[in-house]
């Protein structure tokens, strides 16, 4: 499977959440949504668990997606992900490679790629 990134650079294709959408199993997203209301200790309905990526042109989003901050300051910069940005990096991603540290060298290889 090819991977899709997300805004901050994270691989929404090794996400459980996109992975139990593409197998259009009804009971693979209920797991993942048991899950996730186990671990954010929240309820999360199934329904709001389908998403084909944060940054993918079409309608399935996880009810993640429109509360993130960096997926909405990329959305309102018109660019792909975070290593576009010249503001690259902010503060706001700073505190997010925190949480997930293996996004910073993808973002920083996209920028190596890109002559950033
Ligand atoms: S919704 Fe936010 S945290 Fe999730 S992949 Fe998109 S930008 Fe990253
Ligand atoms: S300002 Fe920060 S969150 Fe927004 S696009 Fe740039 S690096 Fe990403």
């Amino acid at each position: 499977m090819s991977s899709i990134l997300g805004a901050c650079g994270l691989n929404c294709s090794e996400c459980i959440g996109y992975k139990a959408t593409q197998s259009n199993d009804p009971e693979a997203v209920a797991k993942v949504a048991a899950e996730w209301s186990r671990y954010f200790n929240i309820e999360i309905k199934p329904e709001t668990i389908y998403c084909d990526g944060c940054m993918v042109d079409s309608n399935r989003k996880s009810r993640f997606c429109p509360q993130c901050e960096v997926r909405k300051c990329v959305v309102d910069r018109s660019i792909a992900n975070c290593a576009y940005c010249d503001d690259y990096p902010c503060e706001i991603l700073t505190e997010f490679f925190k949480e997930a540290p293996c996004i910073q060298g993808r973002l920083n290889e996209i920028r190596a790629e890109l002559g950033k």
